[in-house]
């Protein structure tokens, strides 16, 4: 681990060490202070605007978060703001609708996060008045919140010093230390590195390393503030496997009609017990083709491509009323409103249902 008995700017005076120094992988004494000044400065010059980095508001922080958990950056981005619309604080989320929250919240998949989100807002609201805990030990006992959350919600909006470790954290640290560290070793590392004074900049900035210079393919040595600093200056081989990506086919019914109460569109809703998306609203999906071609359907009428984690679906959509499926008409105006499946979503807006 950096030796932190040079901490930061105490450490100045002694930064004349010009090449680095690991031992057993780990970097010390000066270059430690270079490691973080450098990193720091660059992420001041270089960092991404994002709107959750507008302000440390832990509600802002805490939102953007969630949604980033397994979600690309960019999508995220997309949501944000919306979400923020609906619901600009933690009392307006705590007094909302579940439905509500998932309705916003559709796009971003992985809705256990919605629900948590909402469930921790209440607990919030209801048992701490509205302010979030300023600690990371305690907005762990929030649900939803895990070990990396906690810290980087404490770290950026409380400055509290914790370090984070996610997967960008981890990969900057093994590359540089040239040494595949894994599990306590890798936060005990990264807490050791970690700039007591700027924790919530210097974290965010280990993040953005990762996301945007030190990518898990082919990283840009060339324009790493670090690069003199690394061990590696490449990709390091970890012995991690990629998990293998599966392919599926999905079938799903689109049924829409124009009455006197305007356009109504033919939806199912999921199981509440469902392990996945459970209760939101979706497309009744099409077991048996051969019904459906025997109706005289030769050709579905748009197909469009959907990722559910390991998984790449190429998803048929048929016009069609669905066999024997149990369902609902709803009309389109409120379908904004409703907690549709990301699925769902993207074949009414790619049929032309919903802009
Ligand atoms: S020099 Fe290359 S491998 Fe090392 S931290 Fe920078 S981008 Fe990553």
């Amino acid at each position: 681990m950096f030796n932190n008995s040079q901490e930061n700017g105490r450490a100045g005076q002694r930064c004349k060490v010009n090449k680095h120094l690991i031992i057993a992988g780990h970097i010390i004494g000066a270059s430690l202070y270079q490691f973080r000044s450098q990193l720091l400065a660059w992420y001041e010059a270089r960092a991404r605007e994002l709107p959750w980095r507008k302000n440390r508001d832990p509600y802002r922080v805490w939102l953007s978060e969630i949604m980033l958990q397994q979600t690309r950056v960019a999508a995220v981005v997309e949501h944000y703001h919306e979400f923020q619309r609906r619901f600009p604080d933690v009392k307006k989320l705590s007094a909302a609708r579940e439905a509500s929250v998932l309705a916003a919240w559709s796009g971003l998949g992985y809705y256990r996060r919605a629900r948590m989100l909402h469930a921790a807002a209440r607990i919030v609201a209801q048992k701490h008045g509205g302010k979030f805990p300023r600690t990371a030990q305690e907005l762990r006992m929030l649900p939803g919140i895990g070990r990396y959350t906690a810290a980087a919600i404490a770290s950026i909006a409380f400055g509290e010093p914790v370090a984070v470790v996610d997967g960008n954290v981890e990969r900057v640290i093994q590359r540089i230390t040239g040494n595949p560290l894994r599990g306590e070793k890798l936060w005990t590392e990264a807490n050791g590195w970690l700039d007591r004074q700027r924790p919530g900049d210097f974290n965010q900035a280990m993040m953005e390393l990762g996301a945007v210079v030190c990518t898990p393919r082919a990283p840009a040595c060339l324009t790493c503030p670090v690069v003199h600093l690394c061990a590696t200056r490449g990709e390091l081989a970890t012995g991690k496997k990629a998990a293998p990506r599966k392919k599926r086919e999905a079938h799903y019914a689109l049924n829409y009609r124009t009455n006197g109460r305007g356009c109504e569109v033919f939806l199912k809703r999921r199981s509440i017990q469902s392990s996945l998306m459970a209760g939101m609203w979706e497309l009744p999906e099409i077991d048996d083709l051969s019904q459906v071609r025997s109706g005289g359907n030769a050709e579905p009428c748009l197909t469009v491509r959907h990722s559910i984690t390991v998984t790449d679906y190429t998803v048929r959509v048929w016009r069609t009323s669905a066999p024997r499926s149990k369902g609902k008409w709803i009309p389109v105006e409120g379908l904004n409103n409703m907690a549709l499946t990301g699925l769902a979503r993207k074949i009414l807006r790619k049929a032309g249902v919903i802009p």
